[in-house]
């Protein structure tokens, strides 16, 4: 066996230079936010410290909602001017072109500060800017994806129609050609931050002739066409998260197709996967409602030595540490170049059945206080996220598809009937 030569893969010096290059990355990255933004204060920090909100689907006033845009917005356009909001993506259209371990390092950092709330660019960058990318005609991608990754625009995710949600292949909104474009109508629904958004990731019927499956066709759509209505939708939390969107005779040219006429369907299973795959970081929040609950059960008279209630907590506990190291797992797939696959469902429904239980055991601690808002810190906001997580539950396939998905595509268990 000869020795690996210098310079060549499996040498080890290559290992060091890589680390030594992570290294100084992190430090300057961490120069960057220390410049910025402050530390945060641990969720668990003190009873009474920071703020309270549990849930990002709560009731806002339009000046707060204003607010949380416009922080979101500034954030984003400092981090992608310094190098930090698009770390993976290619030089020439902006990106940093480096690797998917630095960008782990600076989410890492990133979490011990204060940056302020993206939530507002979730799908627009989990979903419709990767689907432009890799399904957009040049024009298209150069219109939109450096710009949406600088949170310039946002954009939202055009699925689920009144007759067509867990089975979105049986959608009606039709786009029929006309010379160079396309006519699109219809309606569809539950569309989050539609009425922020500046361009849709749309899914249509384009062939009503063909089976479900290859009859859609994808398109990225400007929000702001004449003929499109966006209409708000209030959630039972009071907030104003999703939308109803309706399409009349609105004419989009041909150059906003994604992918191939009638081909719309690939589009959206790259899409689907990248929205499951969203649960492997922690964008349910359930490792800060994890730590919350544990405060709780240290606080007199919350029922924290209850033994049914201590064995709950543990069982949340538990699956919290399961979920974070399947995480871990599916990162190193990720890092070896493996697309997401079904087996990523796991963490959509890990995530929001854990989440199910610590609502249920936080209602159960709190009794009256989860309702009636007293002032006391940290009681009645768990009111939000109780009344958020049976969306959860629904929002980007509901448990019970996903449970279809893992035992026919992952377990292999004979198909539903
Ligand atoms: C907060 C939130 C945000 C959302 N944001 C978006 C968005 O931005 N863009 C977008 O396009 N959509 C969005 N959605 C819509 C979401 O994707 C759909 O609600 C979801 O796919 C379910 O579809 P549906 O509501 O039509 O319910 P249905 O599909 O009608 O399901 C009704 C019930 O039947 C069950 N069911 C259906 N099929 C099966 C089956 N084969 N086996 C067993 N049970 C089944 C379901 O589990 C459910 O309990 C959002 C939803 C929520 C709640």
């Amino acid at each position: 066996m000869t020795a690996t030569e210098v310079g060549t893969p499996g040498d080890p010096s290559l290992d060091l230079d890589l680390d030594r290059e992570l290294d100084s990355f992190e430090d300057q990255a961490r120069e960057f936010l220390e410049a910025h933004v402050p530390r945060t204060a641990p969720a668990t920090a003190a009873w009474g410290v920071g703020d309270d909100t549990m849930s990002s689907y709560a009731k806002r006033s339009p000046a707060a909602e204003h607010d949380r845009i416009e922080r979101a917005r500034w954030w984003k356009r400092l981090e992608f001017d310094a190098g930090y909001g698009w770390i993976t993506g290619p030089t020439e259209l902006g990106g940093g072109g480096r690797t998917a371990d630095h960008l782990r390092r600076y989410g890492e950092l990133r979490a011990a500060y204060a940056v302020p709330s993206t939530n507002v660019y979730t799908i627009s960058l989990g979903m419709v800017a990767p689907a432009i990318l890799q399904h957009g005609q040049p024009q298209i991608v150069r219109k939109y994806v450096t710009a949406m990754h600088r949170g310039d625009l946002i954009g939202c995710q055009l699925f689920s129609e009144p007759g067509a949600g867990s089975d979105v292949a049986g959608l009606s909104t039709r786009a029929v050609r006309d010379g160079d474009e396309w006519v699109i109508n219809g309606q569809k629904v539950w569309t989050s931050e539609a009425h922020h958004a500046d361009v849709g990731l749309l899914l249509a019927r384009s062939n009503v002739d063909a089976p479900k499956h290859q009859g859609i066709t994808a398109f990225a759509i400007p929000m702001s066409l004449t003929g499109i209505d966006v209409r708000p939708l209030t959630m039972m939390t009071g907030g104003t998260e999703f939308n109803e969107v309706f399409f009349d005779d609105v004419r989009l040219p041909d150059s906003y197709r994604l992918g191939a006429v009638d081909a719309g369907w690939g589009v959206a299973i790259s899409v689907l996967m990248n929205e499951r795959a969203l649960g492997t970081g922690d964008a349910f929040g359930l490792g800060r409602a994890v730590e919350r609950l544990r405060m709780m059960a240290s606080m007199p008279g919350l029922r924290g030595d209850d033994p049914v209630i201590r064995q709950q907590l543990a069982r949340i506990i538990t699956n919290a540490a399961c979920i974070r190291y399947q995480a871990l797992a599916a990162d190193g797939r990720r890092k070896a170049g493996l697309p997401p696959g079904p087996a990523e469902s796991v963490f959509k429904l890990a995530n929001t059945e854990a989440l199910r239980l610590v609502a249920q055991v936080a209602g159960e601690m709190l009794g009256p206080s989860a309702v009636a808002d007293t002032g006391e810190w940290g009681t009645y906001a768990w009111g939000d996220l109780i009344l958020t997580v049976p969306g959860m539950r629904v929002a980007g396939g509901t448990d019970e598809v996903m449970r279809n998905i893992l035992a026919e595509r992952v377990l292999g268990l004979p198909k539903e009937p």
